[in-house]
């Protein structure tokens, strides 16, 4: 005998736990399949620690900055093990909060893991459970490549698992969570070096993002060797030492990080049992309405292949539970004007086209507005940190298609200017506004 739900998500995560919590809201009978920690991803190895960590790492730095405002302070260390135990308590209240907004959502939470028998049934290792509807948000994992001595290095989720900070670290890779990991380590003490396999970093942001991020880490100290491919890891009498392509490429790491990408969570899905495609790297195609191609299968959040942003996930799944239950049939996410934070330091604000992109799309019509400055608080400081700001528009109205900054508090400024650009604000708009005074983000509205 199969249980029968009108929803299941597989993946109790940031966007399995959305779409059965708004579907449920409806009155659906809704379950959550986890095999692992309630939150998935995000709470547990993703943004909640690493917010944390970069909240350590901002404060390493303003330790650092408080003799220039006055203050005689007697540093005597900093406890790597007792700031891990403290987010892990952290995270863990999150786990427990979790099994209570299922239960007071009246959504049927089933732990174990999932498979697919057919397009409306799943095996729960060795439980049937069956719905109309199915939701995979399995989200994905860290890549480790195919190269020898690969499991002397760490992935990301290795990175939250260590008790005590490694001294002398190698990152690998150029993506956001490399950049994050890279500061964080290099704030909190440890000597870093980040392999990139080509020129530069986060090649999909604007140049003046990455330029700036550049110039600062840097100047922090992190060793940054561009156009280094490793092609192994190896033992060495201290640590473990890196190979490339150009031979022997520097140094003995305590710790060396592999954040080289992710890959999605469906080997083991038997997705082909219920004829659900998946593309050659294994994530599965939808179409606007995170339909699959198996009618009553929908795909949601880091397993599409689309922005593996939390915020993206949570906000595809209850869209999809309000077509689903909620009669709102055209409801969707547009995947246009996404907002995105990488927590470096400084941190990077972006939304919308970059430069390069604008051009491509809007050639001589574009107008770009630009800045870069010291902010007031780095005045006084001897360690300086850059601001930067681009304003990309269009068009004689000059409609703002791109916001691009760099600087501290870049991460909290970021949000309201996402609405104003969705809403479809010109440079006219942001003149228009008055500024906050004595503010970083009150360039955003005087950028001539
Ligand atoms: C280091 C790091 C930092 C990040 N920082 C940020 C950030 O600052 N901001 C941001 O927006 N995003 C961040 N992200 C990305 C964010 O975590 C993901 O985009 C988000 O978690 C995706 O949600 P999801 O629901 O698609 O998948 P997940 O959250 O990964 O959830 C999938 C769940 O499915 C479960 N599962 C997998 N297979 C099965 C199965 N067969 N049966 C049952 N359960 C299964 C897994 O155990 C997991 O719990 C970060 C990610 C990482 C790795």
């Amino acid at each position: 005998m199969s249980e029968h739900f009108d929803l299941i998500a597989i993946g109790g995560g940031s966007g399995g736990l959305s779409v059965a919590e708004r579907a449920a809201r409806y009155g659906a009978r809704c379950a959550v399949v986890e095999s692992g920690r309630l939150g998935g991803t995000c709470v547990n190895v993703g943004c909640v620690p690493k917010k944390v960590m970069w909240y350590g790492a901002e404060l390493a730095h303003a330790l650092h900055d408080a003799a220039d405002y006055g203050f005689d302070l007697d540093m005597r260390g900093f406890d790597w093990g007792a700031l891990v135990r403290k987010r892990e308590a952290y995270i863990s209240g999150i786990n427990t909060w979790y099994h209570t907004y299922l239960e007071d959502s009246e959504v049927t939470e089933i732990p174990g893991r999932a498979r697919f028998v057919d397009a409306n049934t799943l095996d729960v290792d060795g439980r049937l459970i069956r719905a109309d509807h199915i939701v995979v948000s399995v989200g994905g994992r860290p890549l480790i490549p195919d190269v020898p001595g690969a499991e002397l290095g760490m992935d990301s989720d290795g990175f939250f698992a260590l008790e005590e900070r490694p001294q002398r670290v190698a990152v690998i890779g150029a993506g956001y969570i490399a950049v994050e990991l890279a500061g964080v380590l290099n704030a909190l003490g440890s000597q870093v070096s980040l392999y990139l396999r080509k020129e530069t970093f986060l090649r999909s942001f604007d140049a003046m993002l990455r330029d700036t991020l550049m110039e600062q880490m840097l100047a922090d100290g992190v060793n940054v060797l561009p156009r280094t491919a490793i092609t192994g890891l190896k033992k060495t009498e201290g640590g473990i030492g890196l190979d490339c392509e150009q031979g022997e490429c520097g140094g003995e790491f305590d710790a060396v990080i592999w954040a080289i990408g992710r890959v999605p969570n469906t080997d083991d899905l038997n997705l082909d049992a219920a004829g659900v495609i998946q593309d050659g790297e294994g994530f599965i195609p939808v179409d606007g309405f995170q339909n699959t191609n198996v009618p009553g299968i929908y795909a949601i959040g880091d397993v599409t292949g689309g922005p593996a942003l939390t915020p993206v996930a949570i906000a595809a799944g209850r869209r999809l539970a309000d077509r689903l239950f909620g009669n709102q049939p055209e409801r969707h996410l547009s995947y246009e004007n996404i907002p995105t934070i990488v927590f470096s330091h400084p941190p990077i604000g972006t939304v919308g086209l970059t430069e390069d992109e604008a051009r491509e799309t809007h050639g001589e019509a574009v107008k770009v507005y630009t800045t870069r400055f010291t902010g007031m608080y780095h005045a006084m400081t001897e360690r300086k940190v850059m601001t930067a700001m681009k304003l990309i528009t269009v068009g004689v109205k000059e409609k703002v298609v791109g916001a691009h900054i760099i600087g501290p508090g870049a991460d909290e400024m970021l949000q309201g200017f996402a609405v104003a650009i969705r809403m479809g604000a010109t440079k006219r708009d942001l003149d228009d506004t008055v500024a906050l005074h004595p503010t970083s983000a009150e360039e955003l509205v005087t950028m001539k």
